[in-house]
């Protein structure tokens, strides 16, 4: 596959007011596929417990050739992303000063903390697209009616997915909430689910992306799919 044709940096913001859903391993390994399709991308951490860091950790290196933006850390991965979190005292870090840093981006994905107000509202407001991660249970549905209710308040009209994460078809429950979530929300389920897979917990553990750690895991063929419908919905 060939370079995506996005046109200009695109922001994809991955939030969710729950915690625990997939947010993190949304972010990172898309993320981490669109920067193997040869998209320059930025990661952005916005979890101060900064999973996506941790997720990322192997081989990691501060940036040191440039300046990071004012209140950012500033790193780039194994796998040549650039990834940015708030500093431990993050006096003056706002999402345009990332943003403005990673010019030069084509894609910017923003992991959001489980969270509806402060980052996630920031990153909510600047996103093209927005994805969802839920767990197909029944307490997923009421959050996920808070979180598009507050997207249609935007002035923005971004291109909106859930995304089922850690799905397990064959469990009858989790087949008849996402039957529950179509009904409900008919344009906002997208075509891709990403099946529970423990080559996805190990890769985060490893500090690398599902690519790196396992090529042919059905985690990461998912993701490829994920990020083929992405590119195909938004560009
Ligand atoms: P959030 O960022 O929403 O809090 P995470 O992305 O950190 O959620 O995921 C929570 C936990 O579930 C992590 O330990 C992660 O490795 C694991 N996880 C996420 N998606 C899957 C999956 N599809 N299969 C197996 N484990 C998963
Ligand atoms: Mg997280």
């Amino acid at each position: 596959m060939g370079v995506p044709l996005i046109r200009g940096p695109q922001i994809l913001v991955c939030a969710n007011q729950k915690g625990g859903v997939g947010k993190t391993t949304a972010a990172t390994h898309t993320a981490a596929g669109f920067q193997r399709l040869g998209c320059r991308t930025g990661l952005l951490d916005l979890d101060p417990q900064r999973n996506a860091v941790l997720c990322s950790s192997q081989d990691l290196e501060p940036r040191k050739d440039r300046p990071a933006p004012q209140g950012w850390d500033c790193f780039s991965t194994k796998e040549g992303l650039d990834l940015l979190a708030p500093s431990d005292s993050p006096g003056g870090a706002t999402l345009d000063r990332a943003l403005a840093w990673g010019e030069a981006w084509d894609l910017v994905v923003i992991d959001c903390p489980p969270s509806l107000e402060g980052w996630t509202q920031a990153a909510i407001e600047r996103a093209s697209a927005i994805l969802i991660p839920m767990q197909c249970e029944f307490l997923s549905l009421q959050g996920l009616a808070s979180m598009l209710g507050r997207i249609g308040t935007l002035a923005r009209d971004p291109w909106v997915r859930i995304l089922p994460s850690m799905y397990e078809p064959e469990k009858e429950l989790q087949r008849e909430t996402l039957a529950e979530v179509e009904r409900h929300f008919p344009d906002r389920l997208g075509r891709t689910w990403i099946p529970r897979d423990p080559a996805i917990s190990e890769a985060s553990s490893h500090g690398v992306s599902l690519f790196c750690h396992d090529p042919r895991a059905i985690g990461t063929l998912a993701y490829a799919r994920l990020i083929r419908e992405l590119h195909h919905g938004w560009s």
